[in-house]
């Protein structure tokens, strides 16, 4: 009987991202029927974004799959809507363990205008890697002898480096030392952070990798989306509704449906009001730190206000370039722009408006070429960043044209197409995914999980619940994150009317 009365309950969830469309299967599977789910944009899919340049299709956000393998939610809703190519999908490819990604296939020019010996980066590429893996140990081993990434990083290279290049004169070692600044500076793309030395040290390997090659969908990451829409009842989504305020405890009296009053009210941008007994928040964590304040009444506890002002969210952009030809290898899948300068290892360009461009360290060849052409994507994170966002495409295609034809040596080079991402500047998502910054953990997320009421309150369980990438405790920031996120707050609702089904599983089915 109870089972039958929460089936009637009303649960809104805010926000059309995969998490939010994720806790809207689980619910509606279950037989819940009263679920809506309100979006401020005119799409679903959030970070999830599939655009064009020129006739190729390109990811403005999540790009991989990372890990895809069977403890992959994503990856396994991707097989079963046929949304992969042979070479994904294989055991083989499952089955690689290399803890993200195998290093690239990489061609390095220097501002200098001259091609890197592989003799030179290789090795310095080899110990960053390890001075990262180190960092990725302080997680379990506990202890943190540096409070960031960028500063054990920044204190152990050094002598690295002169004992690596110690026969070879000082000039082998600076250059080194500039190499690993710019896979510092990628690093920080990777991380969606403005400087490694915001990321924590202690906290850096919460993040968990799966096995599996990271694959890309071959007609765009959006498909994926568009068949879990497929599955929602169609008018489940209101879309161009900004949820401006979520009154809960009670804290608006006045009748709802059938004149029954309820613990939560939906305040929108456009005056409505819409009446819930649950409601699932799956904004972006950049969205809550501008928000925070005014997107509930009453306000947010103080711990969770503090852990959201305490976690990181930080930018990660792309910029894509088309050329005529390549001045690349045809093997190479990185080209990596190593500033001689930088042997001090620099992950922040000390005058953003001029120099915003020295944050562009490295670009990803689009492969395969058949399908992509000559295709480069360049990654840059950070207030550079945020800076790029703010230039016409105009001006950005002017800086990073000298930059390339200064780094290659040649001068007559010109992208003949560009197009940028702008996610900082996006009112919905305010930057691009969460990373634990410093002075934070786990616990942080836990906290930021949590749902309102917090326990021990007497008032009505879960008013407020949060899903989201951020809110997943190892895999924050990437899409398997933020579906898993949404199926849990799913799951916890079910549970709250059908106790021993709740289950946080990652390998949960659905
Ligand atoms: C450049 C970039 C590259 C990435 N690359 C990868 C990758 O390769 N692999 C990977 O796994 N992950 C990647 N990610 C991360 C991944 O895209 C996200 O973790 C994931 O899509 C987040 O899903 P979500 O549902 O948590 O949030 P979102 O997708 O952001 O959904 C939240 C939704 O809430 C809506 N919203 C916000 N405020 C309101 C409001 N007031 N009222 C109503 N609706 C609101 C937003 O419009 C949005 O639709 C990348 C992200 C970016 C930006």
């Amino acid at each position: 009987m109870a089972f039958l009365q929460g089936l009637d309950s009303h649960i809104v969830i805010v926000g059309c991202g995969i998490s939010g469309i994720g806790a809207a299967q689980k619910l509606l599977n279950q037989g819940f029927h009263n679920v809506r789910i309100l979006e401020a944009t005119g799409r679903c899919g959030g970070r999830i974004r599939t655009g064009r340049i020129g006739s190729k299709t390109v990811e403005i956000g999540a790009n991989w799959i990372h890990g895809p393998c069977q403890d992959n939610p994503v990856f396994r809703l991707a097989c079963r809507y046929d949304l992969l190519d042979a070479a994904s999908t294989s055991e083989e490819n499952q089955a690689v363990d290399v803890g993200g990604h195998p290093p690239y296939v990489s061609n390095w020019f220097s501002s200098s205008g001259r091609r890197l010996d592989p003799e030179l980066t290789e090795p310095a590429a080899a110990l960053f890697q390890s001075l990262l893996l180190e960092c990725q140990d302080f997680h379990a081993s506990g202890g943190e002898p540096a409070p960031s990434v960028g500063a054990y990083v920044k204190a152990r290279a050094p002598g690295l480096a002169a004992a690596e290049w110690r026969d070879d004169g000082g000039a082998a070692r600076d250059l080194g030392l500039a190499t690993m600044s710019a896979l510092l500076k990628l690093e920080c793309s990777i991380s969606g952070t403005p400087s490694m030395d915001d990321v924590g040290l202690g906290a850096f390997g919460a993040y968990k990798t799966l096995p599996g090659l990271d694959c890309t969908f071959p007609a765009g990451y959006e498909g994926l989306i568009g068949c879990m829409m497929k599955e929602l009842p169609e008018g489940i989504v209101s879309y161009n509704v900004p949820v401006k305020c979520v009154h809960w405890n009670g804290s608006v009296q006045r009748p709802g449906p059938c004149g029954r009053a309820f613990p939560v009210w939906v305040e929108c941008e456009n005056g409505d009001a819409v009446p819930a007994d649950h409601v699932i928040l799956t904004v972006p964590l950049g969205y809550l730190k501008k928000h925070q304040k005014t997107l509930l009444s009453p306000p947010l506890p103080l711990k969770k206000m503090h852990c959201i002002e305490r976690m990181g969210f930080g930018t990660n952009n792309k910029i894509f370039l088309e050329f005529e030809q390549p001045f690349w290898d045809p093997d190479c899948e990185a080209i990596h722009f190593v500033w001689e300068d930088e042997s001090a290892l620099v992950d922040v360009v000390p005058d953003v408006e001029r120099f915003w461009m020295k944050k562009l360290a490295c670009f990803t060849v689009l492969k395969p070429a058949e399908r992509y052409g000559h295709l480069l994507c360049g990654w840059i994170s950070g207030h550079e960043s945020e800076h790029m966002e703010s230039l016409s495409e105009a001006e950005v295609e002017k800086s990073v044209t000298q930059v390339i034809r200064r780094f290659t040596g040649n001068p007559t080079i010109s992208p003949k197409r560009i197009m940028r991402s702008q996610w900082y500047h996006d009112p919905y998502t305010c930057g691009s995914y969460s990373y634990l910054a410093t002075g934070c953990s786990g616990f942080d997320i836990d906290t930021l999980a949590e749902p309102l009421p917090l326990k021990g309150s007497r008032t009505k369980p879960l008013q407020v619940l949060f899903a989201g990438e951020a809110t997943h405790d190892s895999f924050f920031s990437t899409v398997h994150g933020a579906l898993l996120s949404g199926w849990r707050e799913g799951d916890r609702i079910i549970s709250h009317y059908s106790p021993s089904s709740f289950s946080v599983s990652v390998s949960s089915k659905l």
